[in-house]
């Protein structure tokens, strides 16, 4: 019987996600779930690296047969520096959050700007010809960009509290249809699709963004997601925001792009999202 188990479990290719802190990580039960979904056998645990041991990590986790990992905060540059070769998504991110080993090889990819970009979608937000004001200037930003410009919007505003951090971020990407401001020079404009990308949320915080840039047809999104409604969302909602939603289905939907990567078959993503947001607001 044992020897059985044992069996089963070599036969299952293995995956991890590294962090640091990794305890809250959802993926293992995100990835089971799609995988027993699908019918693949996988064995996927969650790995706490020590800072500056991100590659010993991997590189052992290589030897010892491993298929593919996720990483999250704060590795995810470790992981652009160390993959052979890259995805343009991942490249013009700036960060890895996928990485497949396949002979020999470190192959790197970033599936949280399409993970966002399903769950808009999958939400009926139009993305085509609309006004998207994007929140925050950080590295989840930098991730979302070219799958966003990917949907054809009219133009992509990033607001941020450094403004110069959202100019940096244009000019990396020169695409004529972004422009970089501060939260205060939005006043005056509305958009069709606003993305809280801060971390303000994390903190009880709201960008302090006016009340003039929601239209009545507005959907906000915050990347962030928990147990409440978010300070962004709950002021959208006030405003009059037409749909709001937040970040749960994003890192369902980045979850369900590195499964595709790996497995060639794009996972079921809604009814994992309602057993997730069961259980948070169980416990
Ligand atoms: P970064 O630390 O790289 O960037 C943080 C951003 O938030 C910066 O633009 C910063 O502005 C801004 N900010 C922080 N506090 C405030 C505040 N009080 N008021 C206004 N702006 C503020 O973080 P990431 O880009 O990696 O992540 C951003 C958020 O997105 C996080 O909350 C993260 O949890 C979430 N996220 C969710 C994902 C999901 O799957 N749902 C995936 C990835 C990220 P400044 O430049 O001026 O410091």
């Amino acid at each position: 019987m044992v020897i059985t188990n044992s069996m089963t479990q070599q036969k299952s290719d293995q995956y991890l996600v590294y962090g640091n802190p990794i305890k809250q990580s959802r993926s293992p039960d995100i990835h089971k779930i799609f995988a027993d979904e699908n019918k693949i056998a996988i064995n996927y645990q969650k790995q706490l690296v020590e800072l500056g041991g991100f590659d010993s990590a991997v590189k052992s986790f290589i030897s010892q047969g491993g298929k593919g990992a996720n990483v999250t905060a704060p590795f995810k540059e470790d992981a652009l520096k160390l993959s052979d070769s890259l995805t343009e998504r991942a490249s013009l991110a700036g960060a890895v959050n996928t990485l497949t080993f396949k002979e020999g090889k470190i192959y790197g990819d970033n599936t949280d700007g399409e993970g966002l970009v399903q769950d808009l979608l999958s939400n009926d937000v139009t993305l085509k010809q609309s006004r998207i004001l994007i929140l925050g200037a950080g590295g989840a930003v930098r991730g979302v960009i070219l799958p966003l410009l990917a949907q054809n919007p009219k133009g992509i505003t990033i607001a941020n509290r450094t403004v110069s951090k959202a100019q940096t971020l244009c000019e990396n990407f020169n695409d004529e249809r972004l422009n970089a401001c501060g939260f205060d020079d939005t006043t005056g404009q509305t958009f069709d699709v606003i993305i809280n990308a801060t971390s303000a949320s994390l903190s009880g915080d709201l960008p302090p963004i006016p009340a003039s840039v929601i239209s009545s047809h507005v959907a906000c999104y915050d990347m962030v997601y928990g147990k409440d409604e978010t300070p962004f969302i709950k002021w959208a909602k006030e405003q009059g925001a037409i749909k709001t939603i937040d970040g749960l289905g994003m890192l369902v939907g980045q979850a369900a792009v590195s499964f595709s990567v790996w497995h060639n078959v794009m996972p079921d993503i809604q009814p994992v999202i309602e057993r997730l947001r069961a259980a948070i607001q169980a416990g």
